[in-house]
């Protein structure tokens, strides 16, 4: 498994590159207040929260078991869909309570939740199998494993899967980042020139 900064490191600089982009402008330019820098970096705490929420259970184990199990809740395992999607729950508790504002705290719901899928698609990208359709398939898949199938693949299911299953992972944790982060303070949108 990556170590605990690497998943940080991904969610921030990889999946929210454009959110720093602008961030590193705004900063170099002077043209951010301190209220606004307070704003990113509870974006980046929760972000950061969030992409080690997975792992959550190492906290636990460390100090009472004296392990670094962190697979499980009870049966639960938190590495998959069923289990991160309350990071959904959890971030729009956490942007309710900075925001007082119902609609903004769902956007922090969604990043939060982004962060937490970004998690799991940086441990299959490091070769772990991750029961994401738990409890409806409880068998361990991994999407990047059948990046390398090769071009002899003539079947359609894994020929669909080979070309576009990876990608529409990454893409979909992407978007629901950007999605968010919209809503959140950032404005990403095309200015045509006059
Ligand atoms: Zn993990």
């Amino acid at each position: 498994m990556p170590y605990p900064v690497a998943h940080v490191m991904f969610f921030v600089f990889c999946i929210c590159a454009i959110a720093v982009y602008t961030t590193l402008v705004a900063l170099l330019r002077r043209n951010i207040s301190s209220r606004n820098i307070m704003h990113i970096l509870l974006l980046l705490f929760v972000g950061g929260f969030f992409a080690l929420f997975p792992d959550i259970m190492a906290v636990y184990n460390i100090l009472v078991n004296g392990t670094v199990e962190h697979c499980q809740i009870g049966t639960i395992p938190t590495h998959s869909l069923f289990f991160s999607s309350s990071a959904i729950l959890f971030g729009t508790i956490i942007g309710y309570v900075a925001y007082r504002e119902f609609g903004r705290a769902v956007y922090m719901g969604l990043f939060a939740e982004a962060a937490a899928l970004s998690h799991l698609l940086l441990d299959d990208l490091d070769g772990a199998d991750i029961q994401y359709f738990y409890p409806i398939y409880n068998r361990k898949i991994s999407v990047f494993a059948y990046m390398d199938n090769g071009l002899a693949r003539a079947d359609l299911i894994p020929y669909l899967l080979t070309s576009y299953a990876y990608i529409i992972f990454i893409f979909t944790v992407m978007m629901l980042a950007l999605f968010a982060l919209n809503h959140l303070g950032f404005e990403f949108r095309y200015r045509s020139k006059k």
